[in-house]
């Protein structure tokens, strides 16, 4: 039987493991080694007082099949669970004020969110003309070309911070945001894209729009059921510390407590993050070790508070609010989760969590955590204007949290993984390259899980 090694057991290790054995119909032994004593990666729940609080994600878009496909698969669809209706109310931190983000374009152009001078320059998008070559450049450099510096400041640079922890300055638009890369591709701009695609849904059956899901008891059920339902080992508490090219084979150098081990496989997937990755490679690809190293990551800090309803003056009512980096707060964002989520608090409480540091403020993130706590309090009782204390404070540091897809991202994942590909039996699979997003986690992993078991 051949074996088969996954380095990492986060949502893309576990399902590319999960996959290969489904792919290869039990004809392959699967190991997978994890550092940590937990398996899940950056997708984590921990269970506190009555709170559900998620370590990073709180869920996944129901916009692209992947995760839902995987559920089913797992057969665990009845542990979904789906956001509540407040969730499509969100919000938006500008000149001081909490404002609703419009849903439609008419709103939008009704909304405070943009000054006159800022609407009419978004509206003349639709006369600019297309970039003439396909090279990448930064998030802001689009932006400002196609609908000025203001949508800039509020509406693109909060989102990139949103999703990506970001700096529109250095994000690639290519990489991190291909969809609006395209409409300007495609249809020459981005308003001509959208009525373009309006039309185009027209004939279509509509299919379901953007959906957050999750699971009953937090993120960490789909965790939970990938190791239950992967038949080899997942070892945890097992950190990889070398990889050998030996014979056409991988050898793995592990250390599991205080002691060292080393197996020999036919194929190794490399779920780790890239910088780990190219620690790994470094003994017999130098260059590879390299490129690997340029991917950039942001760390970010996940502050969760738990609050009593009562005396709290604020309905939570949405998602939640994005901040603009010209606010100058230290949050980048706060989720109203037990909004999104009901059952993330218990009764008569309330649960929100706040996102600080990223690519934006970085050092902010690796503060202490006592610290970190006391400066996202000041601001989010400024913001939400609320003087009621938490009764419950918990923050989750990732010192390395989210790759950041600079400038020139794509061109140089395509390198990385054509040197990859000079080395039979090495994969690479995890949210350093190809999306950071759990459903490009899971589809990247189903991908890499049809090439193992092709080439095995
Ligand atoms: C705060 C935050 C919020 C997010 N929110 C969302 C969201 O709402 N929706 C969404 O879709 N996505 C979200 N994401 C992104 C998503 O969570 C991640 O992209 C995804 O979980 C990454 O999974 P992964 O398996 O690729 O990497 P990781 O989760 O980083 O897993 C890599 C694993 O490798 C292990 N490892 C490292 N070195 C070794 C070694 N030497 N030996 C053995 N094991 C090793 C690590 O311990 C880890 O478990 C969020 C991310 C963060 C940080």
């Amino acid at each position: 039987m051949k074996k088969v090694a996954v380095i990492g057991a986060g949502v893309s290790g576990l399902s590319t493991a999960f996959y290969i054995e489904e792919f290869s119909k039990g004809k392959v032994e699967i190991k997978v080694f994890e550092k940590e004593e937990h398996p899940g990666g950056k997708m984590r729940t921990a269970h506190k007082n009555g709170f559900t609080l998620e370590t990073g994600p709180n869920g996944f878009l129901d916009n692209k099949p992947y995760t839902l496909e995987l559920v089913k698969k797992l057969d665990i669809e009845d542990k979904l669970y789906k956001s509540s209706d407040k969730a499509r109310k969100r919000f938006l931190f500008v000149n001081g004020k909490l404002v609703r983000l419009p849903e439609s374009p008419i709103a939008f152009l009704a909304s405070y969110v943009l000054s006159i001078k800022g609407k009419l320059r978004l509206a003349v998008e639709y006369f600019v003309p297309p970039k003439k070559d396909n090279s990448d450049e930064s998030l802001s450099s689009f932006v400002k070309r196609r609908i000025g510096e203001e949508s800039l400041e509020k509406l693109i640079d909060p989102m990139a911070a949103g999703i990506f922890a970001g700096d529109p300055d250095r994000l690639s638009v290519k990489a991190a945001f291909p969809a609006v890369w395209q409409l300007e591709k495609r249809y020459g701009g981005l308003i001509k894209g959208l009525l373009a695609m309006q039309k185009e849904k027209k004939d279509a059956t509509a299919g379901p729009g953007g959906v957050l899901m999750s699971f009953k008891s937090g993120v960490i059920d789909l965790i939970d059921s990938l190791i239950k339902n992967i038949k080899g080992k997942v070892l945890t508490n097992t950190s990889v510390k070398k990889l050998l090219k030996e014979n056409g084979k991988w050898k793995i150098v592990y250390e599991k407590g205080d002691e060292i081990f080393e197996e020999t496989f036919d194929c190794v997937v490399l779920a780790t993050p890239s910088y780990v990755a190219a620690s790994l490679v470094k003994n017999f690809d130098h260059e590879l070790s390299e490129k690997l190293n340029e991917i950039e990551y942001s760390p970010i800090a996940v502050v969760a508070f738990g609050f009593r309803k009562k005396g709290l003056d604020h309905d939570l009512d949405g998602f939640g609010f994005l901040v603009p980096r010209t606010e100058n707060r230290k949050t980048l964002g706060t989720l109203w989760d037990s909004s999104i989520f009901p059952n993330r608090a218990p009764e008569g409480k309330t649960l929100i969590r706040a996102m600080v540091g990223g690519a934006r403020q970085p050092q902010l993130a690796m503060a202490g955590e006592e610290e970190i706590a006391r400066f996202t309090y000041k601001d989010i009782k400024k913001i939400m204007k609320t003087r009621h204390k938490p009764e419950l404070t918990k923050v989750f540091k990732h010192s390395k949290g989210i790759p950041h897809y600079t400038v020139g991202h794509l061109e140089r994942v395509e390198e990385i993984f054509k040197k990859v590909e000079t080395h039979q039996g090495l994969y690479l699979n995890s949210n350093a390259y190809k999306g950071v997003g759990v459903n490009d986690c899971v589809y990247n992993s189903l991908k890499t899980a049809e090439a193992v078991v092709k080439n095995i």
